[in-house]
């Protein structure tokens, strides 16, 4: 099961939910990729 879920706000790559799993990180309301999240302050 894979769900896409939204874009990252910062580089717009494609997020999915896979088997429940949430393939990135959600803040206020926005998505981001793994990548993306790490790199924040
Ligand atoms: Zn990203």
């Amino acid at each position: 099961m894979r769900e896409l879920v939204g874009s990252c706000t910062v580089c717009g790559k494609e997020i999915y939910c896979e088997n429940g799993f949430f393939d990135g990180e959600q803040k206020d309301g926005d998505l981001y990729c793994h990548e993306c999240a790490g790199l924040e302050d």
